[in-house]
């Protein structure tokens, strides 16, 4: 599949079935973080993939146009995306929440978020050796309401999931559609999820490099989202110092980002007309 096939139309979108089970959220249980899919989420499955064929004429359509640069109008949370591109499926130290959902359009982004994660990604090869980081949900090819999310509407805002370890050594968080994707396993207050533990110097070394990638670009880290009794645990690591004046947001949110953070990118937008 050429790289421009893959992107998808507006209006595109999982089925409701899979907005409420990403946004289900059991704020008390520690999911297993791999759990037999059952049969209500076989039915789901089969669900997405049929929409994944209907929409495949529309995507082969969108691919005759050319690319002609990013544009975000509006805000995250009023938005949309003009000549979004999407996150590569994979690289060398990193890797999409889902194919599913990698398929279904929801991992497109503004293109100077797009080269600012990769760079984050390319610099933490060498600094964080054995982790493969998984990103989340970012938004729709040409933005706009992203169910269950608030936000996500103008290429700008990108959902991380934890990297985490196993005993010393890194693993990677299990994203499957029976833990919806990575977003159905919860850390408790230390930040452990059955035998894994979320690898705070990583997550700090991961948002240093972030915000120093985007800052390259012209761009800067307008908020981040994390559960704040995880947040303070960035405290005392190698990076803290290069991330403890980013913007964490202090009040409570209406999910508790415990197995993902939130980044929000800051650029020049045109208003939403
Ligand atoms: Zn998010």
């Amino acid at each position: 599949m050429s790289r421009s096939s893959r992107r998808t139309p507006r209006g595109t979108q999982a089925p409701a079935s899979l907005h409420r089970d990403l946004a289900r959220r059991h704020e008390n249980q520690i999911v297993s973080p791999a759990p037999t899919m059952g049969h209500a989420w076989g039915v789901r499955f089969v669900g997405l993939l049929l929409i994944l064929l209907l929409s495949a004429t529309a995507n082969e359509a969108l691919a005759q146009r050319a690319h002609s640069g990013s544009r975000c109008l509006g805000t995250p949370s009023k938005g949309r995306l003009e000549n979004g591109v999407q996150l590569p499926a994979r690289g060398a130290n990193y890797r999409t929440y889902g194919q599913v959902p990698w398929r279904l359009g929801r991992t497109y982004v503004h293109e100077d978020v797009r080269a600012a994660v990769l760079e984050a990604y390319a610099a933490l090869e060498t600094s964080q050796v054995g982790h493969v980081f998984v990103y989340g949900e970012t938004g729709f090819f040409e933005g706009g309401p992203f169910e269950p999310h608030r936000t996500h509407q103008n290429g700008l805002s990108v959902d991380f999931m934890v990297p985490v370890r196993k005993g010393a050594a890194p693993a990677q968080l299990p994203t499957t559609p029976g833990n919806r994707f990575g977003y159905g396993v919860h850390f408790d207050r230390l930040g452990r999820s059955g035998g894994l533990a979320i690898d705070f110097e990583a997550v700090a070394a991961h948002l240093a490099e972030l915000r120093r990638a985007a800052e390259q670009r012209g761009m800067r880290i307008e908020k981040v989202i994390f559960a704040p009794e995880l947040r303070r645990r960035l405290r005392g690591t190698t990076r803290w110092g290069e991330i403890r004046d980013l913007p964490f947001t202090k009040k409570r949110v209406w999910v508790r980002h415990d197995e993902h953070y939130h980044v929000d990118f800051a650029t020049s937008c045109a208003p939403l007309t």
